[in-house]
């Protein structure tokens, strides 16, 4: 008889809490041979989040939680969830239903049966998500293929379950800037991949703009890939070639046909082009630096407001010999 923990990363999902906990007591019931061990992430909800926690938790022993300070983000919510889960096998899930619990069986069953380390989940459609969003999503898993050495599914959702060995090598990555996706990935380890329809949101909304997606996903390009810094590298030795290429023919043309003022337009706006350029340069360098800097400050990923879990809870009896 094996222990599930199933972490839940949840900001702002005081509506959507109770659908999930029923679904996944259905879920839990079906799974007669396992023990079961809930584990909610409050990631600094602003609504009644970690009340609703709370209530859960009286009701239910199985119940355990943490929560956060302030809003710290999904990445630091799984990390904590992780490092608290005491299962010996752990699955993340969202807060919406959007990751069908109802799936967690056939995860389980490729996990301990198949001889696969994690399953992970992808969705095949994108039903009921705006084009555009779906379009920028496709565009970023293509480049991200393309620039980085790790393999990232289009449509990968972060809904898995793992063996403690793949727990564990993700806690040995102690990086600030975690991006969860391409972490799953970087571990390596024996992955089924299981695909399903996309499913709305049970009730609330979802936390990502288009903004937070776009900076997401160039976090996630910073994080896992030196490709930009490459490029600005190889086009800035390429215009170095071009100057030397004209100042040749201007020093040739002068000495054998006499200099000219024409093409003065022209010239400034080679100019404002390389400045241009040297800026975007520059701004690129800057965002490596500014992430190797608080990586380098080595601040915790997430700080705890409130802890009750397998560790902060002490074991019946556990001081009997003092
Ligand atoms: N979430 C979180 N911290 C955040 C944003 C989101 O813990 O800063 C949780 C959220 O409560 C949900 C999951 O991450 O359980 C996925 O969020 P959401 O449904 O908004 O994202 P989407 O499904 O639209 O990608
Ligand atoms: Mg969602």
């Amino acid at each position: 008889m094996s222990k599930i923990t199933v972490i839940v990363p949840c900001y702002n999902e005081e509506q959507s809490l109770h659908f999930f906990y029923e679904e996944m007591e259905r879920v839990a019931a079906e799974m007669k041979d396992n023990t079961f061990e809930y584990l909610f992430v409050d990631d600094g909800s602003k609504d009644n989040t970690l009340a609703c926690i709370r209530e859960l938790k009286e009701r239910d022993e199985k119940v355990r939680y943490v929560s956060f300070s302030r809003n710290f983000g999904k990445d630091a919510a799984i990390y904590a969830g992780l490092s608290h889960a005491s299962g010996d096998y752990v699955a993340i899930m969202d807060a919406d239903l959007q990751d069908p619990p109802a799936l967690l069986p056939e995860m389980y069953r490729a996990v301990t049966q198949e001889g696969y380390d994690t399953a992970a989940t992808r969705r095949v459609t994108r039903k009921g998500e705006p084009p555009i969003r779906s379009f920028f999503a496709r565009q970023f898993y293509h480049i991200m293929n393309k620039i980085s050495d790790i393999e990232m599914m289009d449509g990968a959702r972060d809904y898995r379950l793992m063996n403690r060995a793949y727990v564990d090598a993700l806690l040995s990555l102690e990086e600030y800037n975690r991006f969860s996706k391409g972490l799953f990935g970087w571990v390596g380890f024996k992955t089924k991949w299981l695909e399903f329809e996309n499913v709305e949101r049970v009730a609330g909304e979802t936390k990502w703009s288009f903004w937070k997606l776009f900076q997401y996903s160039l976090d996630g390009i910073v994080a896992f890939s030196s490709m930009p810094l490459y490029i600005v590298s190889i086009f800035g030795a390429g215009m170095c070639g071009l100057a030397l290429a004209s100042i040749i023919f201007i020093i040739v043309r002068q000495l054998f046909f006499g200099g000219s003022v024409e093409g003065w337009p022209s010239m400034a706006c080679i100019i404002i082009l390389i400045g241009g350029l040297q800026l975007l340069s520059i701004g690129i360098l800057g965002i490596y630096l500014s992430k190797a800097y608080l990586e380098v400050k080595r601040r915790p990923i997430y700080i705890a407001r409130e802890v009750y879990t397998e560790k902060s809870i002490p074991e019946p009896g556990w001081n009997q010999d003092a």
